[in-house]
């Protein structure tokens, strides 16, 4: 596994793979890595020939108040859990190779950005697109990884390519849990012993969800209304936002008439969380998240609900 931190040396390494004729698979993400990035890592390394993941927190999408200087980083270990699955590159740029003084452009996907996370965290979503766009110029993948725990993320992300005619195929995997349903995030670490029990209540509030279409509950506003209730009941949570929403176009929705995305943000003491989970017919299953075609292997994108995202197959 080669670590490589210029941008010329990671252009160089890909034309050098290009020329040979191997394909390059590309996860971004920044680091802390948990089993949820893994399952990125091992779908890459089955669908291309040359694996790259990046490394990198990015300033661009942490608002002055949000712990960019906290975030959690443990580079050593990223690469000995990298290298045991056989990752080809890790890029890992320092922040001055990737915005160098004078640095002035950006990439906005308007309205997508501004809803759900994009409320509470202005410009979060612009620093998403550029940082991303940017990746994808340097490394060229023909194929990239992306979590449906960042849902709004990989919508954009999704609109982005398509906007601007990329030569990609950007694959979303299913949100990997940890034992209890709690869905696993680099910031789970700042949880206190209480606050990782009260954490639950995310999961516990999409499972809900489940089961109240299940039952045939239609209506978004009394889905939405039981979920509030629910967070508001745990002394430790405060909700930032509970929405139901346009799987493919985040719009509000009164009545779920096609495949939703349940959404929310919930402050566990100072940890801002999100979690989510889709509500399908299961009829015709949307294609929105898993990308490319609905060729793709169906234990790709769990499209089941909360409770069997558990154990994702
Ligand atoms: P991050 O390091 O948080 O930027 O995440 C990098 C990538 O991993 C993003 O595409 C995330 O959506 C994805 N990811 C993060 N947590 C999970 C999870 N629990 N399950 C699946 N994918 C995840």
């Amino acid at each position: 596994m080669k670590i490589v931190r210029t941008i010329g040396g990671m252009k160089a390494a890909v034309r050098l793979a290009k020329k040979e004729g191997r394909t390059i698979g590309f996860v971004p993400t920044m680091g802390f890595l948990h089993e949820g990035h893994l399952s990125l890592v091992r779908a890459c390394r089955e669908s291309a020939d040359v694996s790259v993941v990046s490394i990198f927190v990015n300033p661009l999408q942490f608002g002055p108040k949000e712990d960019f200087k906290e975030y959690p980083r443990d580079l050593e270990r990223d690469r000995r859990l990298l290298e045991r699955e056989g990752v080809d590159f890790v890029f890992q740029p320092e922040a001055s190779e990737i915005y160098p003084a004078g640095y002035r452009t950006t990439v906005e996907v308007e309205g997508l950005q501004d809803v759900l996370c994009g409320r509470s965290r202005p410009g979060h979503f612009k620093g998403v697109a550029t940082v991303v766009l940017k990746l994808f110029h340097i490394v060229e993948p023909n194929v990239a990884f992306f979590g449906q725990k960042d849902a709004q993320q990989a919508v954009i992300l999704r609109k982005m390519v398509e906007d601007l005619n990329l030569d990609l195929e950007l694959r979303v995997l299913p949100i990997v849990r940890e034992s209890d349903g709690l869905a696993m995030s680099s910031r789970n670490v700042y949880l206190g012993k209480d606050e990782r029990r009260a954490a639950l209540i995310l999961f516990h509030s999409l499972a809900e969800a489940q089961r109240m279409y299940r039952q045939g509950e239609r209506r978004t506003g009394v889905i939405v209304a039981r979920l509030k209730e629910m967070i508001a009941g745990e002394p430790l949570a405060r909700e930032d936002y509970v929405e139901i929403v346009d799987c493919r176009d985040l719009s509000s929705l009164d009545l779920i008439d096609r495949d939703v995305l349940v959404a929310l943000a919930v402050f566990i003491g100072r940890t801002r969380l999100i979690d989510n989970t889709i509500l399908t017919s299961g009829k015709n299953p949307s294609s929105y998240m898993k990308g490319g075609t609905e060729s793709g292997s169906p234990s790709k994108l769990n499209l089941r609900g909360a409770e069997d995202e558990k154990n994702p197959s």
